[in-house]
Parts: C-alpha cells; structure tokens; sequence
C-alpha cells in the first residue's frame, strides 16, 4: 500500500529535489509556468460553485468569516477552478487531467478549446496523466457519444484507482451520490480500453516528471512531480478544493474524500513538507501557483 513520503519516497524526492529556488514567480502566479525545458500551462474547464456544506468545516463562525473576508456571502458559495494543465516540451505535449466535459453540463467543458487556443489538437496528446478518476478530472476525455476524445493518447493512472471505480463491491458501498462517478470512471476506461497503463506508487511518467502518490481524497490519487535541473513544480491534484477556506484549516475535508482521516493527513504532511521546502505548487482547484507559508495554525500560499 502506498503511503505518502515515507522516510524511503522522503529520500528519494530529497534526491530529485535540490534546493536552490526555481525560476517560478515568488508571488501567486496563474501561468503559464517554465519548468526548465517544461511548459505549464493550466487549462482553465469551469468554475465550480464550492458551498460550505460540501466542505463541512466551513459551516462554521470560521468558515462565514472567511468567506465574507474574501468579499463572498458569508453563506457561500466560493467560486473554485476546475483546471487540467497541458505540459509541453518541444514538439511533446501531454495533459494531466482533463476537466468534466460534458458530465456537469454547460458551465465546463472549456479545456478543448483552451487546448485549441494554444495550438494543440487532440491527436497531438501523447499521454494523459490522471490525478484521479473523479468526474470533474477524468469526463473531459470523453466526446458526448462516451468515446475517446484524444484518438492518440495513452491514458496513465494509480493501479489502485483504476481498481477501485472497476470494483461492484465499492461502488455498492459507495454513496448514492458517488454513482454517477463511477459510471464516468468506468465509460473512461472502457474508452481507453488496450492503451491504459497502470502504474505503482512513485513512478517516472517521463524523463523529468514523476507520480507522488496523495492517497485519501481517493486510493489512487496522485500529484505530479516536475523537474528540470534545480527547478520543479508539484501538482498536487485535489490536496486543496478551496485555497481560500483549507489553507487556513488543513483539517477540513471535502465530503466526496474516500478516506477523510487519510485525505487530512495527506494534505497536513504536504502542506508541512512544501513550506518547508519552499516547493512551487500548482492544483486542480487553485487558480495560482506559489510557495507555500505557514500562517497561524494554517498556511497560505505566496
Ligand atoms: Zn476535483
């Protein structure tokens, strides 16, 4: 079972971490990014309205507070982004995650033609690296008939996560609610079916870019490691779904978490590891990259 940075993955991204700062802005930045010889680009599928009962420690003195401090209702919802990220070097183009498509109607499904704006057409993906199988990361590989969108990708995802949405006896555990993710996950590999790889744990998914395992929002989610040189960027999936209400409280959860316990202690060792480190991190739900600072009890992004 993967565990995230255990002394041994601790070591390792220690090895491919030097810790001379990177070219990345110090300051909030929304892209795109230079990772050495890599280009990221986020793709911006929707904004999704966050209400505070989907994070429930937000329904709260703390959580309205914040809320109106960021010039919101205090009642929600927060405005939160829904992003894939297109990673270029040279003539390769790959994409991490690829937005909802059509599964959450006609408010998404913008990453087709924010990849189009930057010149990429689908058959020109060579690999999509999944975060996770959720809906709002995996949909946009599907045309509306359920077919492949990208007629010349690999699709790459966590063994375990790919295990999970294929399992009767989860789906059968699984909220009520959760049922349409699994038919999403489900058309997705279907779809894909003869060119999805599997992969373990911490794996090199190319020269310079690597799978962190982030287990608790779902068992297979994962965040991506790029390096080039001294510099590097970790994205880190869906460790934070609002900057704004769980960089101050870590220990919030989303109630779509597989494993809450686990999804907070994942989110709690990162956040700790990333401001020592002063990592660069960019997210499927955060609209800027930085580096993260400790603040108070919580953290902020800089
Ligand atoms: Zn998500």
């Amino acid at each position: 079972m993967p565990v995230p940075f255990t002394r041994r993955s601790l070591l390792a991204a220690s090895a491919l971490l030097p810790l001379s700062l990177t070219r990345l802005a110090a300051a909030p930045d929304p892209g795109p990014w230079r990772v050495g010889g890599f280009t990221v680009i986020r793709l911006e599928d929707g904004l999704f309205p966050l209400e505070p009962p989907m994070i429930p420690g937000a329904e709260s003195a703390a959580g309205r507070a914040l809320l109106d401090g960021a010039g919101l209702s205090p009642d929600g919802p927060s405005p939160e982004p829904v992003n894939a990220f297109l990673i270029r070097r040279g003539e390769r183009h790959w994409l991490l995650d690829a937005g909802c498509g059509t599964v959450f109607g006609p408010d998404f499904d913008r990453v087709s033609a924010a990849l189009a704006a930057q010149g990429v057409r689908p058959d020109q993906v060579e690999t999509v690296w999944l975060s996770h199988l959720h809906a709002d990361h995996a949909g946009g590989l599907l045309t509306p008939q359920r077919q492949a969108r990208f007629a010349q990708a690999e699709l790459v995802v966590q063994e375990r996560e790919a295990a999970f949405w294929s399992d009767a006896g989860a789906r059968a555990n699984a909220a009520t609610a959760l049922a349409p993710m699994f038919d999403t996950a489900q058309a997705v590999l279907a779809a894909y079916a003869g060119r999805v790889r599997r992969i373990a744990g911490e794996a090199e998914l190319t020269d310079g870019i690597r799978a962190v395992p982030l287990p608790g929002h779902t068992p297979g989610h994962m965040g991506v490691l790029i390096v080039d040189g001294a510099e590097r960027l970790l994205i880190w999936g869906d460790v934070i779904h609002s900057r704004l209400l769980q960089m101050p409280h870590p220990d919030w959860t989303v109630i779509w978490d597989a494993d809450p316990a686990q999804a907070m202690a994942t989110r709690r060792r990162l956040l700790d590891r990333a401001a020592s480190e002063g990592w660069p991190v960019a997210g499927m739900h955060m609209a800027v990259a930085g580096r993260i600072e400790r603040d108070g009890a919580g953290y902020r992004l800089t």
